[in-house]
């Protein structure tokens, strides 16, 4: 941890623990990746995938925001995991469990010889299983994108899983106060309108599904 990446608000939120930074980024699909350009910050969506002790970001080579990181522009990269609601008696109280990271740095672009390997990294993390049946990116294909590594080495990890935590005065109300979970799963997979007829939806999908 550094200065810059200790909590100040509500300490005891903060978690050290390397195997909760890592299951928070092992369950991502996306980071927002915030940088600052003629000083407006602009924070972005992006698809990310954990890549050795750093985490993989790409985009198209004409994206302003793979171009920033390609140059080294200091960026803030976070994930969110929100994990259920938590309903107080007042609004003011209420708020949610969650569990974020925050990763400050610069991004190393990968390297010729590394870009393939992220490139599969990066999907098997997205879709796994699939990679093996997917045919291998063209030339173009691969140039045509950017890929960047970003490093864990300086982050924050929040966690909030508390209960409702109402004033004494509320504690007379007949209002219905918890938690209400959240959880992220997967629909039906719906065939593509253009699927040649007979082709099964793979098993890997239905464990997807299944959870
Ligand atoms: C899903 C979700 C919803 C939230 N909703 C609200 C809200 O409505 N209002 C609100 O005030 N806050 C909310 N928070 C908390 C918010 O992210 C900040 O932690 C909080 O506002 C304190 O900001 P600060 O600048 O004072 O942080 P400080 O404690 O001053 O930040 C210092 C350092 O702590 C670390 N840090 C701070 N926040 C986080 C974080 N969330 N994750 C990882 N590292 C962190 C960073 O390294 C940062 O540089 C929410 C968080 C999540 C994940």
């Amino acid at each position: 941890m550094s200065e810059r990446t200790e909590v100040h608000r509500s300490p005891h939120k903060q978690n050290h623990d390397p195997e909760v930074a890592k299951s928070i980024i092992s369950r991502a699909l996306v980071a927002h990746v915030a940088i600052s350009v003629d000083g407006q910050p602009f924070a972005l969506p992006v698809a990310c995938a954990p890549f050795k002790d750093e985490l993989l970001l790409h985009g198209s080579n004409a994206s302003r925001l793979f171009k920033a990181l390609m140059d080294g522009t200091p960026a803030c990269v976070t994930i969110t995991h929100v994990e259920g609601l938590v309903l107080a008696r007042s609004s003011y109280e209420s708020s949610m469990h969650y569990q974020s990271l925050m990763a400050l740095g610069s991004a190393r672009l990968i390297s010729e010889g590394e870009k393939r390997p992220a490139l599969q990294a990066l999907t098997a993390h997205l879709f796994p299983q699939r990679p093996s049946e997917l045919r291998q990116s063209t030339e173009q294909e691969v140039n045509a994108t950017s890929i960047v590594a970003f490093p864990l080495n300086e982050i924050s990890v929040k966690v909030s899983h508390g209960q409702p935590k109402d004033k004494d005065f509320d504690m007379d109300s007949d209002i219905w106060a918890g938690i209400l979970p959240i959880k992220v799963s997967y629909g039906q997979p719906i065939p593509a309108d253009n699927l040649r007829p007979g082709i099964p939806v793979p098993d890997y999908i239905a464990t997807w599904v299944a959870g």
